[in-house]
C-alpha cells in the first residue's frame, strides 16, 4: 500500500466542497494535523471574468447573514465581494393563481440585506486560495476514497482511507463532507430517511428586460417552484438585469423544457414568471439536477462524523443547503477545539455527540419548515388552496411571524 506524503493525521476531511473546505479553514489554529481529500483537483486561482458578456457559473447559492459572517471571519468575504456577489433586500413569493403572496423585506428586520447571491465557484475559489496558506493542513487531491477500514495503531484505533490505486491516509477522526451521495456514509453504514421529490431542478442564467431591483422572486407553479435570484454583472457594475434561475418540475416536464430552442425556452420562462421582469432577452446553457430529500438518522458513528449534504439534503427552494452545512462545520469546529483544549481526543464520543445534538434538531426543523411551505404552495386540493390563500394573507399581515420566518431563513436565530 502506497502512502501519501505524510499519511497519519488527527482529522481526515473527505470532500473539499464549500462545507469541507470551510471546516479545514476553521481548524486552522487548532494544532491538529488535518488532511483534506477530494476526488477532483482542487484548483485555486482566478475566476475567468469577461466584462462584456459575463460568463456566470450556473450553480449559485443564496448565502445567509450567518454564512457571510463565517466567510468574513475566515477572511475570504472581501475576495468574494470583489469578484461578484449580489445582495438582495426583498423577496416576493406568490402562487400560481396569483391570489396569495408574501413579501419579505430586510428593512422590516433592521437588516440591510436578506441574503447574498454568490456563484459557487467564486466561494470555492476563495476557500481554496485560503487553504494554501494553512500550515497544519495537507491538501490531497485528486484522490477518490473507495474503502475505509479500522486499524489498531500503537496508541489508539485509526481509520484507514484507501483509493483504488492503492494510496492510503490514516486518521483518528474522519469527517464525511463528500456530498449527497457520500461514499463514507455508505461505507460506514449510516442509515438515513430519504425520499425522491420526483422533481428535477433546471438551472440557468438569464438577462431580463427590466432590472431585478435586488429582489428575489419565487412563484409556486402547479408543476413546481420557480426562483429568479438577482445577480450582479460585476464588482463595479450597476447592471441589474442578470438573474440565476432555479426551476423545479417533474422530470418529464424538465425533459420537455430542456428540448426547447433558446427562444422557445425564454418565452415559456417569461410566461412562467408572469413577465414580472419583462422579456427574457438572453439565456445561458441549461442544466438539470435530480432532487432528493435525505436526512441521516445519526450524524456520528464511532470516529466518523457527517456534515453538510452528506448528513442532509433539502429542496433548493429553501436556499438553505450549503448554509445548513456551514452551520454544521462551525459547531463541529467549536466542539473539537474546545474538546482538545480540555485534553480530550478528537474522536471523543462526548465531543462528537455534542455536535450532533446541537445540529440535528435545527436541521430537521428547517427541513420540515420548508416541506410545509412546499406543501402549502404546491397543493392543488381546494381546502389547501383556501388555506394557502388565507394563510399567505395572514402571514403577510402578521409582521412578527413573517419577520421570525425571515430571521430563521437568514440563519440569525439558530
Ligand atoms: C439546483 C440547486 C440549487 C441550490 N441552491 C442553493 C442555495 O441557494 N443556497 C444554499 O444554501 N444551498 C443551495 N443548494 C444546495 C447546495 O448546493 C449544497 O447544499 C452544497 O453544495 C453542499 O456542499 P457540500 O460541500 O456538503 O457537498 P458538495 O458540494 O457536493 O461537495 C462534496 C465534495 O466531495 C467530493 N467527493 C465526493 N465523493 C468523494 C470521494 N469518494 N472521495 C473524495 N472526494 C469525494 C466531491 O468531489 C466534492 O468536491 C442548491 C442545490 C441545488 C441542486
Amino acid at each position: 500500500m502506497e502512502n501519501v506524503e505524510q499519511n497519519e493525521f488527527d482529522i481526515a476531511i473527505v470532500g473539499a466542497g464549500m462545507v469541507g473546505a470551510s471546516l479545514a479553514c476553521l481548524l486552522e489554529h487548532s494544532q491538529l494535523r488535518i488532511a483534506l481529500i477530494d476526488q477532483a483537483p482542487v484548483k485555486p486561482g482566478e475566476i475567468p471574468f469577461d466584462k462584456a458578456q459575463p460568463n456566470f457559473d450556473p450553480r449559485v447559492s443564496a448565502i445567509t447573514k450567518a454564512s457571510k459572517d463565517l466567510f468574513e471571519e475566515l477572511g475570504i468575504w472581501q475576495e468574494i465581494a470583489q469578484k461578484r456577489s449580489c445582495g438582495y433586500s426583498a423577496m416576493h413569493v406568490w402562487d400560481a393563481e396569483g391570489t396569495g403572496s408574501i413579501n419579505f423585506s430586510a428593512s422590516d428586520i433592521n437588516q440591510s440585506e436578506l441574503g447574498t447571491i454568490v456563484e459557487n465557484s467564486i466561494i470555492s475559489t476563495a476557500l481554496h486560495n485560503k487553504l494554501l496558506t494553512i500550515e497544519n493542513l495537507q491538501l490531497i487531491a485528486p484522490l477518490t476514497i473507495e474503502k475505509m477500514i479500522k486499524v489498531q495503531a500503537s496508541t489508539e484505533p485509526l481509520l484507514q482511507l484507501e483509493s483504488s490505486d492503492g494510496q492510503c491516509v490514516r486518521a483518528k477522526l474522519v469527517v464525511a463532507a463528500d456530498g449527497a451521495n457520500s461514499k463514507i456514509k455508505q461505507l460506514a453504514n449510516f442509515t438515513s430517511k430519504e425520499w425522491d421529490y420526483n422533481h428535477h431542478a433546471l438551472v440557468t442564467t438569464v438577462k431580463t428586460e427590466k432590472p431585478h431591483e435586488n429582489t428575489a422572486l419565487q412563484r409556486f407553479l402547479e408543476t413546481g417552484p420557480l426562483a429568479f435570484l438577482p445577480l450582479s454583472a460585476g464588482p463595479d457594475s450597476n447592471d441589474r438585469h442578470f438573474c440565476s434561475v432555479v426551476w423545479s418540475m417533474v422530470p418529464e416536464k424538465a425533459d420537455e423544457i430542456m428540448s426547447l430552442s433558446d427562444e422557445q425556452f425564454r418565452q415559456q420562462l417569461g410566461l412562467a414568471l408572469e413577465n414580472k421582469l419583462g422579456e427574457i432577452q438572453w439565456s445561458d446553457q441549461r442544466f438539470t439536477f435530480p432532487l432528493r430529500q435525505r436526512h441521516a438518522t445519526d450524524y456520528v458513528k464511532d470516529n466518523i462524523v457527517l456534515v453538510g449534504d452528506a448528513a442532509h439534503t433539502i429542496h433548493p427552494l429553501a436556499g438553505q443547503g450549503v448554509n445548513l452545512g456551514l452551520l454544521d462545520v462551525r459547531v463541529l469546529a467549536q466542539e473539537l477545539i474546545r474538546g482538545v483544549e480540555a485534553g480530550r481526543q478528537v474522536s471523543d464520543s462526548t465531543v462528537l455527540h455534542r455536535y450532533q445534538r446541537k445540529r440535528i434538531g435545527h436541521n430537521l426543523g428547517m427541513m420540515w419548515l420548508m416541506e410545509g411551505f412546499k406543501y402549502l404552495f404546491a397543493e392543488q386540493d381546494l381546502p389547501v388552496r383556501w388555506l394557502r390563500n388565507i394563510g399567505m394573507k395572514s402571514v403577510d399581515n402578521v409582521a412578527v411571524l413573517k419577520n421570525q420566518l425571515a430571521r430563521r431563513a437568514m440563519g440569525l436565530d439558530w
